[in-house]
């Protein structure tokens, strides 16, 4: 699907939801793309990428920094402390924030830096046992224990499972985070972002439909 295309579903999916057309953040996630096809939506004009591993990021998107400015990228996979300095360095944004370690770590290089990224807390919303992510009972006391530490947590994140309806899934989400306060969802990837932004979706995180599928290394 052409950038075009999917923009144009997810404006449609924000009208019949009664929602601000174009206040979706669409997130396109580049991870294991060949540089060429990134450049080609970057020359677009398009301006926010995801990516899932911090090496990876590290290797493309400081040379693309250089050609393209406004780059606003986000760290969407799962992130081992002592990849934190550098995701913090790299990224406008980190949607995987999913223990207190990570957080305390996130809170001390805040301090040391100056700055932090914007922070998404990942909830196990589907309880899975490989997934990452703070499960649905325990959010309210996590966010309470980032927020205390002065994070700028804006919101929170999910996967759902694949084998699970995702509305239900992005509606507990939503329900979450209304209760803490939190403005920001990041859910929604190829295949369902469209029930995504009907339930409140912020940032949607789609790859495969706008680079075609990933080719495998
Ligand atoms: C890869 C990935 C996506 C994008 O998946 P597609 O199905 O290709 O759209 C979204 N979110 C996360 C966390 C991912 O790892």
């Amino acid at each position: 699907m052409s950038l075009q295309d999917i923009t144009a579903r997810i404006h449609a999916a924000e009208a019949k939801a009664g929602r601000t057309v174009g206040e979706t953040t669409l997130i396109a996630v580049s991870k294991v793309q060949p540089n060429d096809r990134v450049q080609a939506i970057l020359e677009e004009g398009h301006r926010v990428f995801g990516e899932n591993r911090v090496q990876e990021a590290a290797g493309k998107w400081p040379d693309f920094r250089q050609t393209y400015s406004g780059i606003d990228l986000h760290i969407i996979g799962p992130l081992q402390t002592n990849k934190a300095r550098q995701a913090m360095e790299l990224a406008q944004s980190i949607h995987t924030l999913d223990r207190p370690k990570l957080a305390k770590t996130f809170a001390r290089l805040a301090q040391e830096m100056g700055s932090c990224p914007d922070l998404y807390i990942q909830v196990n919303t589907g309880e899975e046992p490989q997934k990452a992510g703070v499960m649905p009972h325990e959010a309210d006391e996590f966010v309470a224990t980032c927020l205390g530490m002065d994070l700028p947590v804006r919101g929170l994140m999910c996967i759902p499972p694949v084998e699970e309806e995702p509305s239900l899934h992005f509606a507990l989400l939503g329900k979450i985070a209304a209760r803490n306060g939190l403005t920001g969802l990041s859910m929604g990837m190829s295949s369902d972002f469209g029930s995504a932004v009907a339930l409140g979706a912020t940032h949607i995180r789609v790859g495969s439909a706008i680079f075609g599928d990933r080719v495998p290394v």
